[in-house]
C-alpha cells in the first residue's frame, strides 16, 4: 500500500560537504524505506550562492539580471546530481532535475521570479518507477525558455509549491536548528522550540528576520494549506508544525521576538506639507522596485513635515539615487540615512483579542533605556525601528518580560 508523497526540503547548510549530502541521503533513504514517495529539493551547498553573487560582483556592478539567472540556478544544479550519486552509492533509485526540466514555470521577472505553474507529469512518472525524485530549489523557467531563480531563500519556495500541486501529506524543512524558536537561540540562551505556529504567525516571524523560511513561501504554504514541519537535519527529535491557526494557539499572547538587523533608515526632511508629495516619493520607489517597510510622517508644523521609511538594507544605494532626486524634484530640504538600525518586533495571533502587548513592550524598552524611533502596528504584530547596537538586549529583555523562556529543568 502506497503511504502517499513527502516533500523534503533541505537547505544550504544540510548539504555543504560531501559528508552532509550522504547524510541527507541516508535521512532520505528512510523515509523512502517506510513506504512514502519521496521528492527531495535541495538548496546549493554551504554558501555556494553567496560565493557565485561575490564572483559576479568582481566583474560587474551591474549584472543584467537574466546573466545574473543563468549563474545562481548552477549552484543547486551541482546538489541535485551529487545527491543522486549519495543515493544510489546506498543502493535507492533516484533521479535528478533541474526547475526546467520538471516544468516550473515562471514569470519573467528575473532573480525574483514567481512561480505560475508546475507539470507534475515527469515527477510523477519517476516516483512510478519507484524512484526518489531530487529537484533543484530556487529555479523556474519562462515559457521563452529563459532560466529565473525564485528570490533569495527560493527552495523553501519550490519545496512548497511542489507539494501543492503533488498533494504531498506534509512537506518537511530540513534545516540546522530543531525547529522555530521564541527568539533567536544564539541571542537568548532559554528560547524555547514551538512544537507548533500558524501560518500568519509564521509569515511575520520570517518577514521580521527569523531567517527560518522564506516569506513567499509562506504565503503560498497559507493559501494552499500546505502543511509544513521545520526539523533538524541532524536529529530525529519532532519539529515545528507550520498549520492552519487552532483554537489553543490564540491562548499564547505573543509567539515570538525578532530583530531584523537588515534593513535601514531614510529621513526625507521638510517635505512640502500639501497634497500629492508624498505619493510623489513613493511613486519613484515603487518604479524602481524597491520594497518599502515602515513609514511615519511627523506632525507639519510648519507646512513642511519629515517623512521616514526603512527599506532592506540591499536597497540602499539604490534608494538613495532615487529619493534623492525625488526630494529635490518636490522641493524637500535632503534626505538623511541611518543603516545602524533594527526592527524589534513581537507577535502572536493572541495579540487580536488582548490588549496591553504595546504597553508592555514600550514599558520595557523603557525600562532599559532604549530609545523608539519609529513604531507600525499589524492585527497580530508590534514593530519598533530602535538603534542596532541596542538590539540583542531588547531580544533579551522583551523575551523576558513576556515570559517566553524555557521553565527551569526543561
Ligand atoms: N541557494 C539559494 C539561496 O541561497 C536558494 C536557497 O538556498 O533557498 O538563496
Ligand atoms: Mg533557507
Amino acid at each position: 500500500m502506497k503511504k502517499g508523497i513527502i516533500v523534503q526540503k533541505f537547505g544550504g547548510s544540510s548539504v555543504a560537504n560531501p559528508e552532509k549530502l550522504k547524510n541527507v541521503a541516508k535521512r532520505v533513504a528512510a523515509t523512502r524505506d517506510e513506504g512514502y514517495d519521496v521528492v527531495v529539493v535541495v538548496s546549493a551547498m554551504g554558501d555556494t550562492t553567496d560565493d557565485i553573487l561575490e564572483l559576479a560582483a568582481r566583474i560587474t556592478s551591474n549584472p543584467h539580471s537574466r546573466e545574473m539567472d543563468m549563474l545562481l540556478s548552477t549552484g543547486e544544479q551541482v546538489s541535485v546530481a551529487l545527491l543522486a550519486m549519495a543515493l544510489h552509492e546506498i543502493g535507492k533509485e533516484a533521479i535528478s532535475f533541474t526547475g526546467w526540466q520538471v516544468g516550473i514555470v515562471s514569470d519573467s521577472s528575473h532573480t525574483r521570479a514567481k512561480i505560475l505553474d508546475i507539470s507534475t507529469g515527469r515527477v510523477k512518472a519517476e516516483l512510478r518507477r519507484g524512484r526518489i525524485v531530487i529537484v533543484a530549489g530556487f529555479q523556474g523557467v519562462t515559457l521563452n525558455q529563459e532560466i529565473t531563480t525564485l528570490g533569495r531563500g527560493g527552495s523553501d519556495l519550490t519545496a512548497v509549491a511542489l507539494a501543492k500541486v503533488l498533494g504531498a501529506k506534509v512537506c518537511e524543512i530540513f534545516t540546522d536548528v530543531e525547529g522555530v524558536y521564541t527568539a533567536d537561540p544564539r541571542v537568548v540562551p532559554d528560547a524555547k522550540k514551538l512544537d507548533n505556529i500558524s501560518y500568519d504567525e509564521m509569515l511575520e516571524l520570517a518577514s521580521l528576520g527569523a531567517q527560518v523560511m522564506q516569506a513567499r513561501s509562506m504565503e503560498v504554504a497559507s493559501k494552499y494549506n500546505v502543511p509544513l514541519h521545520v526539523r533538524s537535519s541532524f536529529s530525529q527529535a519532532p519539529g515545528t508544525m507550520i498549520t492552519k491557526e487552532v483554537k489553543a494557539m490564540e491562548d499564547v499572547l505573543v509567539r515570538g521576538i525578532t530583530a531584523n538587523k537588515n534593513e535601514a533608515k531614510v529621513t526625507v526632511c521638510d517635505v512640502p506639507d500639501k497634497p500629492g508629495e508624498a505619493g510623489k516619493l513613493f511613486e519613484e520607489l515603487a518604479k524602481a522596485n524597491i520594497n518599502v517597510d515602515m513609514i511615519i510622517q511627523n506632525v507639519s508644523r510648519a507646512r513642511a513635515t519629515d517623512i521616514s521609511f526603512t527599506v532592506p538594507a540591499g536597497d540602499l544605494s539604490k534608494t538613495e539615487k532615487v529619493i534623492e532626486k525625488a526630494a529635490s524634484l518636490i522641493g524637500a530640504n535632503g534626505v538623511k540615512f541611518d543603516k545602524n538600525i533594527a526592527k524589534l518586533s513581537v507577535v502572536g495571533i493572541g495579540m487580536r483579542s488582548h490588549s496591553g502587548v504595546a504597553a508592555k513592550m514600550f514599558r520595557t524598552l523603557a525600562s532599559k533605556r532604549i530609545n523608539i524611533e519609529m513604531i507600525s502596528t499589524s492585527e497580530i504584530k508590534i514593530s519598533c525601528v530602535i538603534d542596532r547596537k541596542d538590539a540583542d538586549e531588547a531580544v533579551k529583555s522583551l523575551h523576558k518580560a513576556f515570559e517566553l523562556g524555557r521553565k527551569p529543568g526543561k
